[in-house]
């Protein structure tokens, strides 16, 4: 079908990527649950074996029911391509293990993920790539960071666990200054409200386990390409790979080229492939996106205003706050609010220990869920610095900006009335 009309952000959640199925008419997303495809024939299976047509082998590699998820991403995104994988750590780590050789260097936001600072810190060492970690909001400390053996720079577009925002634009004409790519986390952002590589990012990732699949049931990954970014300088991409006879990616696939090889070589031998059932509960979630996205948007705001003015209440950090320090950079690369993920820190009262206060706070909540997760319906609570940044330092707490009295939420779509009351008879509680 020949499309004559752009269609809208709307439209393309539910419909991109998938036409009703030739054979049955399905109208939803069919789960392809096979591991294999028939070949047409043996000259059909040696050339999709060789890469010269596009086509299932083996769900490790593609499956139509993936293939759908992957095309609805990359249409949100505005991107050339889209690649999912497990979770949205292997859909990190595969970029790097798709772009970097032993001896690259990564400057990246000090204000990530705590899993995903473990894995920079210690994972990608091991690879032989060292991370250089710097303040997200300071681009003088960017730009001296980068040397010549610089191959990425990364973050946060919505920093863990401070709600930090990056300079996207700013931070985007360096990465082009220095032919390096910018690769953005949206996780928090979702392409509702923001899409990076309209400011400059080349390479997307997120974890799709949060507001993307939205309902908390489902881990997945998507790693997201702009198609725009010259890699003729990154020797994986460009120079002939032993594992096809000697293909050069970048010139056989041009701007698909990185999400090739990611796709026929990092996935294909690491096995982080997005399963068809995942899939299907991702691409169910997507089609809610802008709208569970601007209730989320909408609860988070009124909670933060609720808590800012809360006595017990020390400081909120929500970048949809006048008083939050990138409040100005938020309104515009997320017009439509900065997500539904902030921390607000208890007041510290003399001879009592915050910890505990934390601790006695979050156990009196009785609609906010207590675990380690953000981006579901309902509404998340958690106590960072006992739980998903336990295994940092005290010094590498610091840095990331998590302190003991620190307190993130994740904000659901419920009644926020009903929220607010929560909250209120926690403090109480106190
Ligand atoms: C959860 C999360 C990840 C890791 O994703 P998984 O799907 O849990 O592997 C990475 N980045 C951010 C910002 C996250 O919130």
């Amino acid at each position: 079908m020949k499309q004559e009309k752009e269609f809208g952000f709307d439209t393309r959640m539910v419909h991109a990527g998938h036409i009703p199925d030739s054979q049955t008419g399905s109208r939803a997303v069919p789960i392809y649950q096979t591991s294999s495809f028939v070949f047409f024939d043996a000259d059909h299976a040696a050339e999709l074996f060789d890469l010269k047509q596009y086509g299932h082998i083996y769900s490790r590699i593609s499956n139509p029911t993936v293939s759908v998820f992957e095309e609805r991403m990359a249409s949100l995104e505005g991107a050339t391509g889209a690649v999912a994988t497990t979770t949205g750590m292997s859909a990190q780590l595969t970029v790097f293990m798709t772009l970097l050789e032993p001896g690259d260097e990564v400057v990246s936001s000090a204000h990530l993920y705590g899993g995903t600072l473990v894995q920079f810190t210690h994972t990608l060492k091991r690879m032989g790539v060292s991370v250089t970690f710097v303040d997200p909001t300071d681009i003088g400390a960017w730009e001296r960071a980068i040397t010549p053996r610089t191959k990425a720079l990364y973050g946060e577009l919505i920093g863990n666990p401070r709600g930090s925002i990056m300079d996207l634009e700013k931070i985007g004409v360096l990465a082009a200054q220095h032919c390096i790519p910018l690769i953005i986390d949206n996780t928090m952002a979702t392409p509702y409200l923001c899409r990076p590589m309209g400011f400059g990012a080349s390479i997307v990732v997120y974890s799709a386990t949060k507001f993307i699949g939205g309902h908390g049931n489902s881990l997945g990954g998507v790693v997201l390409d702009s198609g725009k970014f010259d890699y003729s300088r990154f020797p994986a991409i460009a120079e002939p790979s032993p594992k096809y006879h000697n293909l050069r990616f970048y010139d056989t696939f041009g701007h698909y080229g990185f999400l090739m090889k990611l796709r026929v070589e990092t996935v294909r031998d690491t096995g982080c492939c997005l399963s068809p059932m995942n899939a299907f509960l991702l691409i169910q979630g997507l089609e809610t996106l802008s709208l569970r996205m601007e209730r989320h948007v909408e609860n988070a705001l009124k909670i933060a205003t609720f808590l800012e003015e809360h006595p017990k209440v020390a400081w909120v950090a929500y970048a949809g706050l006048p008083s939050h320090p990138q409040h100005d950079l938020a309104n515009k690369y997320m017009p439509k609010g900065p997500g539904a993920v902030f921390s607000f820190g208890l007041k510290d009262k003399a001879g009592e220990d915050v910890r505990l206060s934390g601790k006695r706070f979050i156990e009196n909540l009785k609609l906010f869920s207590h675990l380690a997760n953000i981006g579901d319906v309902r509404s998340l609570v958690i106590h960072p610095a006992s739980t998903t940044h336990q295994q940092l330092t005290d010094e590498e707490l610091k840095a990331c900006g998590v302190g003991p009295e620190l307190i993130r939420l994740s904000i659901g779509i419920e009644n926020v009335e009903d929220l607010l009351w929560d909250l209120e008879q926690a403090f109480h509680a106190l």
